[in-house]
């Protein structure tokens, strides 16, 4: 069983309030073999909600306002289900400040990428679950 962001499967929970979706994710959940879940939503952020960046070791939105406590609830909660089922693994959704793998938005707000990994996808690896991009599908 692996931890999927919930929007690949078709869930609106983008700060948009729009889905992402992936035929391959969404197989995988209907076969049984996935978990979806939306780490910005169980950290008690809204849907939709401001558009959010990393920069350094926090979270800000394009107002400035300082989101990385919930992003980091989030991540923990995530985090905690995943330890308590066991899984070993997450195909998480390439770019987002929480999911993003390997390559993250600078932090700008101007489209800029940067090498680096999400709140949450960090902290899976760190307890050593291995994560991978939808784009690696
Ligand atoms: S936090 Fe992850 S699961 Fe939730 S909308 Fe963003 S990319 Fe998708």
């Amino acid at each position: 069983m692996i931890l999927v962001s919930a929007c690949l499967c078709g869930i609106k929970c983008n700060w948009k309030g729009e889905a992402s979706p992936q035929e391959a994710v969404i197989e995988l959940v209907k076969n049984g073999k996935a978990l979806p879940i939306c780490p910005e939503q169980l950290g008690g952020l809204p849907t939709p909600r401001p558009p959010c960046e990393q920069r350094g070791d926090q979270i800000f939105t394009r107002k400035e306002e300082n989101v990385t406590v919930p992003f980091q609830r989030g991540a923990e909660e995530v985090l905690k289900l995943a330890q308590c089922c066991g899984f070993k693994k997450a195909i998480l959704k390439a770019r987002s400040p929480s999911c993003g793998c390997g390559e993250i938005y600078d932090g700008s707000f101007s489209e800029k990428l940067t090498s680096g990994d999400g709140v949450l996808a960090a902290l899976l690896k760190k307890h050593g679950i291995e994560v991978l991009s939808d784009e690696d599908l």
